[in-house]
Order: C-alpha cells, then sequence, then structure tokens
C-alpha cells in the first residue's frame, strides 16, 4: 500500500478583519520589481473591498469574470496579459469565490510553465514549481482554499490541474469577507461542503484522518443551516471553518456520486458546481438515506429553490455524453460504490438517475 503524501497550504491566517494583514504578509514576496497580481471576483469591482487591496507600484488588480466556471482558455488570457506587460509576476492572489480562487492557482502555475493550461489538465503533469500564490475566500464551501487542485474546462474536458504545485502558499480566511453573501448562493457554495462530508464519511477510502476533518465539518454545515434560527457573525466563522476541514477531509478520501453526476450536468449544460450538486444530491436517497433527509430539512429551513427538471426534453447523444463524463470518474466512483463499482453503476442505472434531475 502506497500513502498519500499530499502537499499543504504553507500558511494560514484566521479571524475577523485579517484581511487587512495582506499588505504584511506580502511585502517578503514582493521580488525584483516584479509585480503582485491580484485577480478580484467581479463581484467586488464596485466594493469597499476594492479599495482596501494593498496594492504598491506596478502591481495589477484585475476584476475577473466568473460568470462561467474558469476556462483555460481565460487563464491563458491571463497569464499573457501578466506576461505581455511585466514579463513575470512576484506572486497572484485570488479573492473571490472557488473560481476566483481556482483562476489565481492557474495562473500562478502558467507564469512558470510553459505552453497553454490546458496542458497540464491531469494528474502532476506541473512541471515547475509557481509564483507565489495566495487565496482569500468571499464564499465558503468549496475547499478550494485548501486542496490541490483548479478545476477547469478545457477544450475537450472538464479537469483541474491537480499537482504539489498547486495548493496557495498563504490563505487569508477572513470570516468578514462573507458575510454578506446572497442566500441562495450561500447555500448552494455551503451544501458544496457539505456533501464533501458525506461522500467522503460514506465512502470506501475513508480513514480517521479523513473522517476526523469530515465529521467536524458536517456538524458545522448543520449547526449553520439547521439549527439556529438566524444567520449571525458565529455563522460565518462556522462555515468558513466547515470549508476548510470539508476540503482537508477530501484531501485524503475522495467525493462520490453526487460529485461525478454533476461533473456531466456541468459538462454539457454548464451548471455551476454548487447548485449542480444540490440538484443531484436532492435525488441520491438511495446511496446516502441520511445525508440526503437532512439535506432536504436544510433546503426547506432556509427556503431554497433548487431547479428541477433540467434534463427535461435531452437527446439520447446528450444523456451519453453526460454517462460517459460521469463514468470517466473512476476514482470518485470506486471510492463510493467499492471496486465492483461499474457492476453496481451500469449505463442504464445512470441514465434513469440523470432522468430525475
Ligand atoms: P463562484 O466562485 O463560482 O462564485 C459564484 C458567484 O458568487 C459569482 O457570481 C461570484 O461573483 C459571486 N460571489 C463571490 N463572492 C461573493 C460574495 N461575498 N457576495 C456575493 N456574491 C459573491 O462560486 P463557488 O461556489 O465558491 O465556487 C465554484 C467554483 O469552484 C467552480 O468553478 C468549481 O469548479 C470550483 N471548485 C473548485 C474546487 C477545488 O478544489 N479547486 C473544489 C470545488 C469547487
Ligand atoms: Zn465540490
Amino acid at each position: 500500500m502506497k500513502f498519500r503524501n499530499f502537499k499543504m497550504v504553507d500558511y494560514v491566517v484566521y479571524g475577523r478583519g485579517s484581511f487587512n494583514q495582506l499588505g504584511e504578509i506580502l511585502a517578503p514576496h514582493r521580488h525584483n520589481n516584479a509585480p503582485m497580481v491580484f485577480l478580484l471576483d467581479h463581484h467586488f469591482q464596485n466594493h469597499e473591498l476594492r479599495n482596501r487591496i494593498p496594492l504598491q507600484g506596478n502591481d495589477m488588480l484585475i476584476d475577473v469574470d466568473v460568470t462561467h466556471e474558469p476556462k483555460t482558455t481565460y487563464v491563458d488570457e491571463l497569464a499573457n496579459l501578466i506576461k505581455e506587460q511585466h514579463g513575470t509576476a512576484s506572486g497572484v492572489i485570488g479573492i473571490g469565490g472557488g473560481s476566483a480562487m481556482d483562476l489565481a492557482k492557474a495562473v500562478g502555475i502558467m507564469m512558470t510553465n510553459p505552453g497553454n493550461a490546458h496542458d497540464y489538465q491531469g494528474w502532476d503533469l506541473v512541471k515547475n514549481a509557481a509564483v507565489y500564490k495566495a487565496g482569500i475566500p468571499t464564499l465558503s464551501g468549496t475547499g478550494a482554499e485548501v486542496s490541490r487542485t483548479t478545476v477547469l474546462t478545457g477544450p475537450t474536458r472538464k479537469l483541474g490541474m491537480n499537482s504539489d504545485f498547486t495548493p496557495f502558499n498563504q490563505i487569508v480566511l477572513d470570516p468578514d469577507l462573507i458575510k454578506d453573501a446572497p442566500a441562495n448562493q450561500r447555500f448552494y457554495t455551503g451544501m458544496d461542503c457539505f456533501i464533501h462530508c458525506v461522500e467522503s464519511l460514506k465512502g470506501t477510502f475513508i480513514n480517521e484522518f479523513s473522517r476526523s476533518y469530515g465529521e467536524k465539518a458536517q456538524q458545522l454545515c448543520e449547526e449553520v443551516f439547521l439549527h439556529k434560527d438566524e444567520w449571525n457573525e458565529e455563522s460565518d466563522e462556522q462555515l468558513m471553518m466547515a470549508s476548510y476541514a470539508g476540503g482537508m477531509s477530501i484531501a485524503y478520501s475522495q467525493v462520490g456520486v453526487a460529485h461525478a453526476i454533476s461533473y456531466g450536468l456541468s459538462y454539457l449544460l454548464g451548471t455551476k458546481h454548487g447548485i449542480g450538486n444540490c440538484i443531484v444530491f436532492n435525488h441520491l436517497q438511495e446511496f446516502y438515506p441520511e445525508g440526503v433527509a437532512t439535506f432536504h430539512k436544510m433546503v426547506e429551513k432556509n427556503n431554497i429553490f433548487i431547479p428541477e427538471g433540467i434534463t427535461k426534453g435531452l437527446t439520447d447523444e446528450q444523456f451519453d455524453t453526460m454517462i460517459n463524463v460521469s463514468l470517466g470518474m473512476v476514482p470518485l466512483w470506486e471510492n463510493a460504490l467499492g471496486k465492483d463499482w461499474q457492476t453496481i453503476m451500469t449505463r442504464d442505472r445512470l441514465r434513469k438517475l440523470y432522468e430525475l434531475f
């Protein structure tokens, strides 16, 4: 048995207002007049947070468009813009949800690796250490702040740059930054974390490392979305730590059925990760009975709209595309259903599941 030896984030600062320390944190990482490049989620383009970014000298502040989940072509465009103007960067800092953070990881990698972003979609294809990278979440749930991947849609597939050079050197966990997220978006992204926990805890890859983080993260999600009467400051703190711990849980295990299926929806229909996972998980009672029952209670309590009928009217060919993408997620199925997963999750069964959404 070969044990996974995984690379973690180097530095973590946590606390309300910790964003104010960013200038001081970045100072030792500024080199040779190369700029710090801030990729700011476009939601904040007219927000006071934009004025609090500690810009110096030739630093670049780019409002990144996260209307769609990150594409490899967008990563190349951003990386080329930086290279054209300054040759390289001292560091790349992503401020936003999972999309802006993933863009920062990928652009940081492309500062030091030749070719195009799609050349590095896969496992351990990145050859050179990236420039310094920092991640600052403004939505909590994806665990992108701690993961060793950056999920990108390329010309032929949706696949991350999974590598030891992908994790951030620094993350800034400031619960104040997530406090104004709209209730629906907060729920969809928060449920990504809840689903990570259920899939990790109920999977065959589970070990005590993953369980310790997964149980804590799941408990925190239930605390904020089920057991509290009102959202308060403590809820932001708890959800932010749930995302972190949920990410740590899957680092040593894997996600499962909901993610494997939602990847198909996202590939064909462009359904976003958080809401896509909710649409799928909503119908997965047979795989995760307790988790789905709790999910239903949380949906009701928070008065959240979960779309239905999104696969209605799709052609056989379109269903086949989703089935192919989904069945390609081998480690996820193996974690969820065991080594014999292929005899359990047949194409027919998966087709029937897709017809439910
Ligand atoms: P997101 O980053 O796609 O953002 C969703 C929307 O919320 C955007 O319109 C954004 O502008 C807006 N937004 C961000 N912060 C806000 C705030 N504080 N207030 C109001 N609006 C805000 O959403 P997400 O769910 O955080 O991330 C999903 C992305 O993360 C997907 O691209 C997915 O593939 C990726 N992901 C990555 C990993 C990983 O390990 N790298 C894991 C899971 C998901
Ligand atoms: Zn996820």
